[in-house]
């Protein structure tokens, strides 16, 4: 078992000691994870950063050990159109092994909070996040693996609360997908979405397209920002990853390592 989306009390969202999550890892017989923590940058309002201080970062994670649970240490860079830049200097910054990039803020706001959905109905919220996800992709080159692809739809503002399907965007997601498995990006299947929406962010027909489109990397990740979810429904994302790959990927300094399923 793997779980490469978990944030500690390092991410802006999160209160959690890093030793709590290894101590759940390691309680539920998870081989590698990754602390993803938040280097989020807001696309419109510039001056909005919610990133954390790479010393600080160092400083918690440098010393973090288990004897049955290979930690890595990640990033989730929030992508912008703009911030590319930002992105190669962290990464100069520190050696990290795993970076995730998402696409959180779309139009200075982050749908996961409610000022998004004063600002924009389903349909033009959802086609937004994936018009900037595009966007972003395109412009980006320096991350591992798409974060939450329909990460959209999670939200517990969302009117409907239903996933956002594969077929009522499929342009617009095949866009997406070409453009990151050109690019020898990968996918993540999140976990995090079943108890919101029912599914995981994204659902299995995004993965089988993906793959159809040439796409050849793919991760689990938990999006556990607590000790209590580290693990959470990943045996079911294990089970997509098995049936449309046949494998499961994690990475060391930033090198994809396949694990057969
Ligand atoms: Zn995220
Ligand atoms: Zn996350």
């Amino acid at each position: 078992m793997f779980d490469f989306h978990i944030h500690s009390k390092l991410s802006f969202d999160s209160t959690c000691e890093p030793c709590k999550i290894v101590s759940a890892a390691e309680r539920q017989g998870l081989k590698e994870i990754s602390f993803t923590d938040h280097y989020d940058f807001n696309d419109v309002f510039v001056e909005q950063r919610d990133i954390f201080a790479v010393q600080e970062y160092r400083d918690t994670y440098d010393s973090l050990d288990s004897d049955t649970v290979k930690i890595r240490r990640g990033v989730e860079f929030g992508l912008t159109q703009w911030n590319q830049k930002e992105l190669d200097e962290l990464l100069d910054s520190y050696d990290f092994d795993f970076v995730l990039g998402s696409v959180h803020y779309t139009g200075g706001y982050d749908p996961y909070f409610e000022e998004f959905w004063i600002y924009n109905g389903l349909d033009a919220a959802f086609e937004k996040y994936l018009l900037q996800t595009l966007e972003c992709v395109k412009k980006h080159y320096n991350f591992d693996v798409l974060g939450h692809l329909n990460y959209v739809c999670k939200s517990l503002h969302s009117p409907t609360r239903k996933p956002l399907r594969y077929n009522d965007y499929s342009d617009i997601c095949d866009e997406i997908m070409k453009t990151i498995a050109q690019k020898g990006i990968g996918m993540e299947i999140n976990t995090s979405g079943v108890d919101r929406v029912g599914d995981f962010l994204p659902s299995i027909d995004f993965i089988r397209r993906f793959k159809e489109l040439g796409g050849e990397i793919i991760t689990v990740g938990s999006d556990a920002h607590d000790d209590t979810r580290v693990g959470q429904y990943i045996s079911g994302a294990l089970e997509i990853a098995k049936e449309v790959f046949g494998y499961v990927c994690t990475f060391e300094n930033r090198k994809v390592i396949h694990h057969k399923l």
